[in-house]
């Protein structure tokens, strides 16, 4: 299967790295300490951000206190039918983890991808995703309309998804791409997330060009936040109606 990733980087890039590295050293993004290689996030602060532990919601891994001992849908998830069959965040919501990925979505911090991308990596040892991995299914990012990536510079979706390809090795795909500019969703309730989102997106040509070469079982959907699931229920429901039987989705952080 072709990955559609950038394959190798140059050794001018990897210089040019060092020597920039050199002049501006790199800073934890939280405590300001310098870093090394190209890190923008210390030990100390990733170890500081929580993760999801379980008890916790086998659809949309909202945490709950309490000693649940099976495993168990939360109330906001009861009664929805979901196009992917569940969805695994590695952060729980903390003022940190907001700020960072606020920052890093707003004001053009592309250079937090690779940190953000490592604690999305932990999402895969959760044993869930043993047949994504075995079977290498394709890396989704959720699309972003190219009006508000122009706006944005990048899409983050696709860049944690690029940083996580390749700590994988796993392919990544644009299977699926915006064909219709939706009001930001910040502040909608999930019916009009949905509202909001109907026939937003589409397969991509990527997407068509996996299912003709080398159709896989599933695909694991990237992106950032998971709030109300709105945005990649619908982005499962395109892949679903593609051929593609089984969608899981990760993310860094639980909005
Ligand atoms: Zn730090
Ligand atoms: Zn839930």
């Amino acid at each position: 299967m072709k990955s559609f990733e950038k394959t190798g980087e140059s050794v001018w890039k990897k210089g040019t790295d060092v020597l920039l590295d050199l002049l501006f050293p790199p800073t934890c993004e939280i405590c300001h300490q310098v870093q090394q290689q190209g890190r923008y996030l210390c030990e100390h602060c990733n170890k500081n951000l929580p993760r999801i532990a379980e008890p916790c919601c086998e659809k949309c891994g909202e945490m709950f206190e309490g000693n649940i001992q099976s495993s168990f849908v939360c109330p906001n998830c009861a009664g929805l039918d979901y196009a992917f069959s569940f969805a695994r965040p590695v952060l729980d919501c903390s003022d940190a983890a907001r700020e960072l990925i606020h920052h890093f979505k707003y004001s053009r911090a592309i250079h937090l991808a690779r940190d953000l991308a490592s604690i999305a990596a932990e999402a895969f040892d959760d044993p869930r995703f043993q047949r994504a991995l075995e079977q290498r299914w394709p890396l989704v990012p959720v699309p972003l309309h190219w009006r508000r990536r122009q706006h944005r510079f990048f899409n983050q979706s696709e860049e944690i998804a690029r940083h996580l390809g390749k700590m994988l090795d796993l392919p990544v795909v644009p299977a699926l791409k915006r064909i219709r500019a939706t009001e930001t969703q910040t502040h909608l309730s999930r019916k009009k997330r949905l509202q909001n989102l109907r026939g937003a997106m589409q397969l991509s040509r990527h997407g068509k060009t996996l299912l003709r070469k080398n159709p896989p079982a599933g695909a694991v959907l990237i992106d950032d936040v998971f709030t109300t699931g709105a945005t990649v229920h619908e982005c499962a429901k395109i892949l679903h109606a593609n051929r593609f039987e089984n969608v899981v989705v990760v993310t860094v952080m639980r909005g």
